[in-house]
């Protein structure tokens, strides 16, 4: 079937040239993204004819015309593409020309449906993409009909995978399928010279859904819903706006009192909040932003990025604890819509809002209406809303500039959610079966393995919270519904008590497929080794909180010798004897008497430091019997507790309230040190054990300033690490060392130790596509799973 025919442009029936005629096979994002009227126009402005098809693997194009045109249009559809199309392949092979063909027109015709073949498919969901600068063009126009249309998009931009109920991505598998398109609409959607030809959610105010402001109970407030939500958030009010993957809290960023309040409602007393920047003036006056990290800002997917305040505490409550803001820029029309309202209104321009996900404490972020209005009720003032459905939750995605020598920055991932997901990441070896990986317990994600690719999913959460552990199962269940997966097995993390774990094994059991633990830093180094594509023997430093090692303590700051498949332990940081296990992670005071512990002949119950550390007179007692008596203790080498450990030491944080809130803090306090640091080395090195002792000596003498202290505890740690790692590499002639564990988001530390590796002649690999924390943890089970299992795709 036909659905267009191009306008008979031939050239070629003028002056007889010889014909040529060739086929492309294209893999990759290219459904749903305008790539076939893409390729109409090329062919007919060529004067070609042929055919462009949707197939279950891609794009199918044949082109036939004079072989010059040819010539110019492979150019062209190899160099020229749509804004959101991504090529994983283009293959091309020439054919007898077809004397029949000659001089036709070039036609678009139907898709190959799933359903009629039994081939493999190609089930690319394209990611949620900011809006264009055409539909913001015409959404501010007064005289375009989508003038102030609140849900504008076309094929370049707006929601897809937060819409798709199932592949392939047409109207009817959306969200979108219940609003019939106007006749205006419709005509563009059936013209392939038009922006939204098969533009699945295209809609505009008479036939799309609409934009509206209730109040907390869900009653409309009267009036233009932007104006009034403007002039809300203007009063330093609180309004809850439903964005791309969920809604968001906004408020004032410069008001501290109505920032106080969103943090007593939220119970949200201590975690940064990201701001929602008018533009790029806006932003650039609040933090530094490198020229990558600009274009980062800007581009589609819009992150959240992590940048270096300009200003200390310009906005007070907004960023306790940190120098550092996120910082981002409007994405959706909406969001583009209050801040034209704020310029608008006589009151106070704003131009800077908190705007921070809707959700209760670690808990999925809320997407639909109904929950907005249960959980939201007591929270926000009034809800700025629509009746398009969102799908599935996605957080916004956060990144982080992150210097690492003068002129060298990497833009580090911290969160990968919307605008990622779920778009495919590499493997480095190929793998026969397709599979799950089900990640780890906290910042959990789970990725989907499949043709020698990974599915990494958006950011899921703490799975120790009943309903972000329901939503992974979903996710789980959407995503393999989704792309058609049938895991054939499942890989997880070593310790079995994680959620994840348990529910690996209960999934296995019920599909009968194969089971693999993959031990936690192992599945860290892999991530970075299976990013830059490194399928030899490397070293790996992996420092984070917490992950099982092969003996049952706990790991954390581990030298291993690592590929893909297998590793070995090389070193590591002395394990600390926690008092209370677990409980440590939260209470940095336990990291700290674990450390002083390891000072030789120090009475700890009786010291001063423990007095001053634990002042209630119970607890130090309880402590001390479990210091002394070596009961309720866990063995931990995580370099993310000496950082507690420190933190508590030198007075800057005793509780961590989120993760890593100490190690954040002490970070920051470092970078404030003007005093000059030591060249002695304060650690010592035995048998791989890396021991901080004679660091913690220097820390709890009575004139160290706290600013020296952090500083001194970031170059040590550096130091010892970097020296552990230099001599294994001497040892066994690898000169590659891969950074990962969330400890290495840590920019002061990474500058440190990528300085001193790269000393000794070491390369030095990052993250640059998946997170270093947790939230990559599932992308390195699939490379070690895949490595394991292996067999030709
Ligand atoms: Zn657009
Ligand atoms: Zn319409």
């Amino acid at each position: 079937m036909t659905l267009m025919q191009g306008r008979q442009m031939s050239r070629s029936s003028q002056v007889i040239q010889p014909q040529s005629r060739r086929q492309f096979r294209i893999q990759g994002q290219v459904q749903g993204v305008g790539f076939r009227p893409f390729v109409f126009r090329l062919a007919c402005d060529l004067g070609l004819s042929g055919f462009v098809r949707n197939e279950p693997q891609g794009v199918l194009v044949q082109v036939q015309g004079d072989l010059a045109s040819v010539q110019r249009f492979t150019v062209c559809i190899k160099e020229d593409r749509p804004t959101l199309a991504s090529y994983d392949s283009l293959t091309f092979q020439d054919m007898a020309p077809r004397e029949e063909l000659s001089g036709q027109p070039f036609e678009i015709l139907a898709s190959v449906q799933r359903h009629r073949s039994r081939q493999k498919t190609n089930k690319t969901v394209t990611v949620d993409t900011a809006i264009c600068p055409d539909c913001l063009a015409e959404m501010r126009d007064p005289d375009n009909k989508r003038y102030r249309y609140g849900l504008i998009n076309c094929t370049n931009c707006g929601p897809r995978f937060s819409i798709i109920t199932d592949v392939p991505y047409d109207r009817p598998n959306t969200s979108m399928a219940n609003f019939r398109m106007c006749l205006p609409c419709m005509q563009e959607y059936t013209n392939p010279r038009d922006r939204r030809f098969h533009a699945q959610p295209t809609a505009c105010h008479d036939c799309g859904p609409q934009v509206s402001l209730v109040d907390p109970q869900g009653q409309p407030i009267e009036g233009d819903p932007y104006l009034k939500a403007a002039a809300m958030l203007a009063a330093g009010r609180i309004v809850a706006i439903k964005g791309i993957g969920g809604f968001h809290l906004a408020v004032r960023a410069d008001d501290a009192q109505a920032v106080k309040r969103l943090r007593t409602l939220k119970h949200r007393e201590h975690k940064p909040f990201a701001l929602l920047c008018r533009d790029l003036d806006v932003a650039s006056d609040l933090v530094h932003l490198s020229d990558h990290a600009k274009i980062q800002l800007q581009s589609n997917t819009r992150p959240i990025m992590l940048a270096m305040a300009k200003q200390a505490d310009q906005f007070p409550g907004v960023n306790p604890g940190t120098d550092r803001l996120g910082v981002m820029l409007p994405y959706t029309p909406i969001q583009h819509l209050i801040f034209d309202a704020c310029e608008q209104l006589d009151c106070q321009r704003v131009d800077v809002l908190v705007m921070t996900s809707a959700n209760i404490s670690n808990e999925p972020l809320i997407h639909k209406n109904t929950d907005a209005l249960e959980h939201m009720a007591g929270i926000c003032d009034a809800i700025l809303w629509h009746d398009r459905e969102i799908v599935r939750s996605v957080d916004d995605s956060v990144l982080m500039s992150m210097q690492i020598e003068e002129r060298e920055e990497v833009i580090l991932p911290m969160r990968r959610a919307r605008g990622f997901v779920p778009a495919t990441l590499p493997l480095p070896t190929s793998v026969a079966t397709p599979g799950l990986c089900v990640g780890g317990e906290l910042k959990n994600t789970v990725a989907l393995v499949r043709d020698n690719k990974v599915i990494l999913s958006h950011h899921i959460g703490d799975l120790t919270h009943t309903k972000s552990y329901h939503y992974f199962q979903q996710v789980i269940e959407d995503l393999c519904k989704l792309h058609d997966i049938k895991p054939q097995w499942i890989a997880h993390d070593l310790h079995p008590v994680y959620m994840s774990s348990q529910y690996a094994r209960t999934l296995a059991s019920r599909w009968d497929v194969r089971l693999l633990a993959i031990q936690h830093h192992h599945a860290h180094a892999a991530a970075v080794l299976a990013e830059h594509k490194i399928t030899e023997p490397a070293l790996a430093l992996v420092c984070d909180g917490v992950g099982m090692g092969e003996d049952d303590s706990s790991w954390g700051g581990e030298l291993i010798l690592s590929n893909v498949a297998d590793f070995y332990r090389m070193g590591h940081l002395k394990p600390l004897m926690l008092p209370g296990g677990d409980s440590a992670a939260k209470d940095t005071r336990r990291c700290a008497l674990a450390w002083l512990a390891q000072l030789p002949g120090v009475d700890i119950p009786n010291s001063d430091i423990f007095s001053r550390l634990i002042p209630d007179p119970a607890s130090r007692m309880m402590l001390a019997n479990m210091l002394t008596r070596n009961v309720n203790v866990n063995a931990s080498s995580s370099a993310g507790r000496y950082f507690d450990a420190a933190a508590a030491i030198l007075g800057v944080c005793e509780h961590n309230h989120f993760e890593a809130q100490a190690p954040m803090a002490l970070e920051a306090l470092a970078r404030t040190n003007r005093r000059e640091l030591p060249s002695a080395s304060m650690y010592r090195i035995r048998h791989g054990v890396l021991d901080m002792t004679a660091l913690l000596e220097c820390l709890i003498l009575d004139d160290t300033d706290t600013a020296y202290g952090a500083d001194l505890f970031h170059q040590q740690l550096a130091r010892g690490l970097a020296e552990l790692a230099i001599t294994q590499a001497m040892q066994s002639k690898i000169d590659v060392v891969a950074l990962s564990g969330g400890v290495f988001c840590n920019t002061l530390l990474t500058q440190r130790v990528t300085a001193l590796l790269r000393r000794a002649n070491l390369h030095v690999y990052v993250h640059q596509q998946v997170p270093a924390n947790d939230g990559g943890l599932a992308y390195g089970q699939a490379a070690v799973a895949s490595a394991r299992i292996g067999g030709p795709v």
